[in-house]
């Protein structure tokens, strides 16, 4: 199987093409349908499998098939980021190859990816948020702090990712979690997308699945 046999469009075969990506790993080979196809995702994958590609190309997919042309405005009001996507990293050295790997996929799309994490001072990532975002990458610590102080909001939300989710446990942000999600369930109510990868399923992982998840399917690769 190529990635031709994937229906996401001429755009991002083209950036496939671009990244020089022949062959789907299996992990994209059988996660990409299911997201194209609306449904949640819990994958266990591990670093190398190309887990990236697999939620990044239906995020984007899926935007470009759902909304107009994306806006480059941001919004008037107190917070002006309204991304469509979240994609959650343990660790700013992940977020940063998810935000290079989802820029390269979005290339010549119209699509915004910023990234936020913590260490950093916050005016440059600030300022990448006010210009516009439609996907954005994010480690949970630095997200709940810029949520906090309403220079986000996840009320248009309908992309969910928790990318090395029992990494983000081991390290101790179920709560900033959490809380993320509870605000996005927030009014108004809309059905969002949620993918869930993690390279281990213990009880927690689980929980978390059954907590944030609906109806989803299960992939072991
Ligand atoms: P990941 O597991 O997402 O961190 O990806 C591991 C590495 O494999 C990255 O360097 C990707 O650029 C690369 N990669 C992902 N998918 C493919 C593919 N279908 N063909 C070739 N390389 C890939």
């Amino acid at each position: 199987a190529n990635f031709a046999e994937i229906d996401l469009g001429s755009a991002l075969n083209l950036n496939i093409k671009r990244c020089k990506y022949v062959k789907p790993t299996p992990v994209q080979r059988y996660a990409i349908p299911i997201l194209i196809a609306g449904r949640d995702l819990m994958a266990c994958a591990q670093t190398g499998s190309g887990k990236t590609a697999a939620f990044c190309l239906p995020i984007i997919c899926n935007i470009m098939r759902q909304s107009p042309p994306p806006q480059q405005r941001p919004k008037h009001g107190a917070c002006s980021a309204f991304p469509k996507a979240l994609i959650l990293s343990p660790t700013r050295e992940l977020a940063i190859q998810i935000h290079e790997e989802a820029k390269k996929f979005g290339y010549q799309t119209g699509i915004r990816v910023v990234v936020l994490y913590g260490g950093t001072p916050v005016h440059l990532q600030l300022r990448e948020l006010q210009r516009g975002v439609d996907i954005l990458v994010a480690t949970p610590g630095r997200l709940v702090d810029l949520m906090d102080r309403s220079k986000v909001s996840l009320n248009e939300i309908k992309y969910l990712t928790l990318d090395e989710a029992d990494r983000m446990l081991d390290m101790g942000f179920e709560p900033q979690i959490r809380k993320i999600v509870q605000q996005m369930d927030m009014p108004p109510p809309g059905r969002r997308l949620t993918m869930l990868f993690s390279a281990t399923f213990p009880e927690e992982i689980q929980r978390l699945a059954s907590d944030f998840l609906l109806n989803y399917i299960f992939l072991a690769i």
